[in-house]
């Protein structure tokens, strides 16, 4: 099994399921939208917030920041080791770094100052990363590259007797990223992987690309916190690996909303229906999966795995449960519907439990 870590309140590794994560896109010179930024990303359900750290002369705002933020931190430090002991001052729970861009004596201090605050160390490589003797030693071949500069980082801090560490090998290509983590993963069963596809883009294809990546890995296992990186505010990030976690059945936080891809049979407008019904369903409890279908004739069977649904009618639409039609409504009367068997779901899970 894998080795539990801890971030502030945050299990990782362990039984934990599958942790989801962004990272800032302001700057910690703009601390108030830093930690506008990330009580956002609290309220969107992220369990981890990694913030850039470029100076000590931040170091005041770092330390506000792990103070006032909802969701635990993991500053992000280049090269200096002043950087990573200032942030480790400063209170935040975990680090990224690379130990072998660090002196010896100063990365023994790092540690020191890590293990005294019982932090967390994220070490790891990506495409950019490697320089030019690690390019040289895999003969091109990035992911062994990425996989040999990870175990090069592992081991200085594995001989520095410490072993709370994540680690990470990310790339901007699924195949590469694909076999670096399962070389790691064979290698170095005990240690939590944090994975994703870096600089994936933006929109549909950014999304299809980290969604490809990441569910390979993680339907082999592999995986224990994620970031979908994507070109959108960090909340799309978050609501995109809860999405993915969901589909995977690794998680069961948030809605899953069932629609069909119209036809010429639909009834009503699915795609209007679904963009006005969107803050409704917010309401609804995690787990809770919704069909919006177009038409009676089908719609009530195709989404017979939903927890309810509706579909649409000549005159309206039919409320249906588990496939079987309740009853019809008024389109506007969408709304009552959705808080009515929000209550009753809640009410059915309390019985439960
Ligand atoms: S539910 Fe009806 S409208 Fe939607 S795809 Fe199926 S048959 Fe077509």
């Amino acid at each position: 099994m894998k080795k539990l870590l801890h971030i502030g309140p945050l299990a990782i590794g362990g039984t934990s399921p599958v942790r989801v994560e962004s990272m800032l896109k302001v700057p910690l010179s703009r601390p108030e939208e830093c930690l506008a930024q990330c009580n956002a990303l609290g309220r969107a359900s992220c369990e981890l917030v990694r913030v850039a750290f470029p100076s000590p002369d931040l170091s005041g705002e770092l330390r506000m920041l792990n103070a006032e933020s909802t969701v635990p931190l993991m500053a992000d430090i280049h090269f200096d080791p002043a950087l990573a002991l200032a942030a480790l001052e400063a209170g935040v729970p975990s680090i990224r770094i690379n130990p072998g861009n660090m002196a010896r004596n100063r990365l023994r201090d790092v540690v020191r100052s890590a293990r005294e605050r019982k932090a967390v160390i994220r070490i790891g490589a990506n495409g950019g990363s490697l320089n030019a003797a690690q390019l040289a030693k895999c003969r091109g071949v990035l992911s062994d590259g990425l996989a040999a500069a990870v175990e090069e980082q592992l081991h200085l801090l594995l001989d520095e007797g410490f072993d709370d560490i994540i680690l990470s090998a990310k790339s901007s290509s699924v195949a590469d990223t694909l076999r670096a983590n399962a070389l790691l993963s064979a290698r170095y069963p005990d240690f939590p992987l944090h994975i994703g596809i870096t600089e994936s883009g933006s929109g549909s294809d950014g999304l299809v690309k980290s969604a490809a990546g990441l569910a390979l890995l993680l339907g082999q296992g592999m995986g224990d916190t994620i970031r979908v990186s994507l070109t959108e505010p960090p909340e799309a990030e978050v609501a995109a690996g809860f999405s993915l976690l969901r589909a995977l059945g690794l998680r069961k936080k948030g809605v899953t909303v069932i629609s069909c891809p119209t036809c010429g049979r639909r009834r009503i407008d699915v795609r209007g229906l679904l963009d006005s019904l969107s803050a409704c369903f917010e309401t609804l409890p995690d787990d809770t999966t919704v069909a919006v279908m177009g038409c009676e004739v089908n719609g009530p069977q195709e989404a017979r795995d939903a927890d309810f649904g509706i579909a649409g009618t000549a005159a309206g639409v039919a409320v249906f449960r588990r496939g079987e039609i309740l009853r019809n409504v008024a389109l506007g009367d969408v709304p009552a519907v959705v808080a009515e068997f929000a209550s009753e779901i809640r009410r059915e899970r309390k019985r439960e439990n």
